[in-house]
């Protein structure tokens, strides 16, 4: 099966150009040096069914720059966590509930739920007339795989983030994790060899106390034998063409825009 997976944001929680700084990278007037907030979407070639993974503050303008027609739409958000760079878009998924007249599916941890309703207490009031807040159907992940699709099974690992986990997930031969400090050897060993296109969060070059950084995702796409080797979720201080001219072969930096046609392989079961 081939899926479509598009980057929409590559920065990481300040985006980039960061608000009042004035650094080689915020100052350029390159446009693979601006990152909207991380997520990305995922696309069925077969029936323009689309996925999201998170719901980032910039998600509006995200959504805009597919411009998407009536019959497009988004039905499915997958969460890797809520941290405020990964959730607070989350009310504009309420469009899609205004046109389609549906729940949209949300997948995402007991503990992501439990703050994602904290954080959007308004959106869960019972006494709210319908419409103006999102419809929600919650789907529980737990460290097994699930149907996102019923012929599209996902794997998802629970990886350390800080005092959280951030759930990265493998759709067959495509994998995405951001804002994880590493994978355990047993989470290594599960996916290696398995996956031909990932994309990884690292931060910068140099290390981070909550984050993996460039060099040591850079070791991690080694050890799961990733072939293409996408790395996301960058700070103002990654300039695109320094950085990615230091990178070996088969590892890339991430954009805004940046798109991939992705062979997943067959995924109708776990
Ligand atoms: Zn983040
Ligand atoms: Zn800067
Ligand atoms: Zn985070």
């Amino acid at each position: 099966m081939h899926i479509e997976v598009k980057v929409l944001g590559s920065g990481t929680s300040t985006g980039v150009p960061v608000v009042g700084c004035d650094c080689q990278v915020c100052l350029s007037d390159s446009s693979y040096n601006k990152r909207l907030r991380s997520s990305i979407l995922i696309s069925r070639q077969d029936n323009q069914e689309h996925v999201i993974v998170d719901t980032s503050p910039d998600l509006r303008a995200q959504l805009l720059s597919q411009g998407w027609g009536s019959g497009e739409t988004l039905k499915k958000v997958l969460y890797t966590h809520t941290h405020a760079d990964h959730s607070h878009g989350f009310d504009d998924l309420r469009v899609f509930c205004f046109r389609d007249k549906k729940p949209i599916d949300v997948f995402l941890k007991q503990a992501d739920k439990e703050d994602l309703m904290k954080r959007f207490s308004y959106a869960f009031e019972a006494s709210l007339y319908s419409g103006v807040v999102p419809q929600i159907q919650f789907h529980h992940i737990q460290e097994n795989a699930f149907a996102l699709w019923p012929d599209v099974w996902v794997e998802p690992y629970f990886l350390p983030h800080g005092t959280v986990q951030s759930t990265a997930f493998r759709l067959g031969r495509f994998a995405y994790a951001t804002d994880f400090q590493n994978f355990s050897e047993k989470q290594i060993r599960g996916w290696q060899g398995k996956i031909d296109t990932m994309i990884a969060s690292g931060v910068h070059m140099r290390s981070h106390p909550t984050h993996s950084s460039i060099p040591e995702t850079l070791a991690l796409f080694d050890r799961l034998e990733v072939r293409r080797g996408i790395l996301t979720h960058l700070s103002h201080e990654v300039d695109y063409v320094t950085i990615s001219s230091q990178l070996p072969p088969g590892r890339e930096l991430a954009f805004d825009g940046m798109c991939l046609s992705v062979d997943i392989g067959d995924v109708s079961l776990p």
